[in-house]
């Protein structure tokens, strides 16, 4: 009934925006989310759960067997903000069709409470997860410098593409984890001029999938001479929440 109520408001008002979470005619305050998708959003919000300290998962007595066989020169901590669950998927998919920047202005407060929160913001400088210039043309824009940009402004952060895609890994999905690894370690890269040496980073990411990305970053800031590699984002995929 509801629905069939939305429709006739949408029919009635033919240009009412419609919510980037579930694509119904939006009701809420904000144009571009519906009240029912803000309260899914509110109820992924992973700002005061516990955590494991060092990926950022939701606590679990008996160790983390999320971060139990990352390398190494992983970054020494991870956050995020939202478990990623729908609508978020839809949301951050959306984003770069209808109101992004006032959805990446969204996304930036909200990074930069849990930076906050979670005392991240002794950092020196905020370095986006990069994208290959080929994925960029054909996107137009890097989410995560996006959200990046948007927690520089709010936190008074530097913001610094220190990082860089040599190698255009998007095809690469179906190879082994091993293979794919390997590739990526070989595909990103410091960028030239750059200079991370002694410098705490904290690294900015849309979502974190299954970290790797983001550890393949964190080896060659490490490489570079970063002094500490940190990371947030704004929604995780490595936790999902229970049905
Ligand atoms: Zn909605
Ligand atoms: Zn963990």
């Amino acid at each position: 009934m509801q629905r069939f109520g939305n429709t006739i408001r949408a029919l009635l008002r033919p240009d009412r925006p419609r919510c980037i979470g579930c694509g119904e005619p939006s009701s809420g305050e904000e144009d571009w989310l519906c009240e029912r998708c803000q309260e899914k959003i509110e109820k992924l919000d992973l700002l005061n759960t516990p955590r494991c300290p060092r990926c950022g998962a939701p606590w679990q007595e008996g160790g983390c067997p999320i971060c139990r066989d990352w390398p190494e020169r992983a970054v020494s901590a991870a956050v995020y903000r939202y478990g990623f669950a729908a609508p978020l998927d839809s949301v951050i998919h959306q984003m770069k069709y209808r109101g992004a920047m006032r959805v990446a202005e969204w996304m930036g407060d909200d990074v930069a409470e849990l930076i906050r929160h979670e005392g991240m913001d002794d950092c020196d400088l905020l370095v986006p997860v990069p994208m290959h210039p080929a994925r960029l043309r054909e996107r137009g824009h890097n989410q995560a410098r996006t959200i990046a940009e948007a927690v520089s402004i709010k936190t008074g952060k530097v913001l610094l593409d220190a990082l860089v895609r040599v190698v255009n890994t998007r095809q690469q999905t179906r190879l082994a984890g091993d293979v794919r690894r390997q590739n990526l370690r070989e595909a990103i890269a410091p960028a030239a001029g750059m200079n991370v040496k002694g410098k705490s980073v904290l690294l900015i990411d849309d979502v974190i999938t299954t970290g790797t990305t983001m550890n393949v970053c964190a080896a060659a800031l490490w490489a570079a001479g970063a002094r500490e590699v940190r990371a947030a984002a704004f929604a995780g995929s490595i936790w999902r929440p229970a049905r």
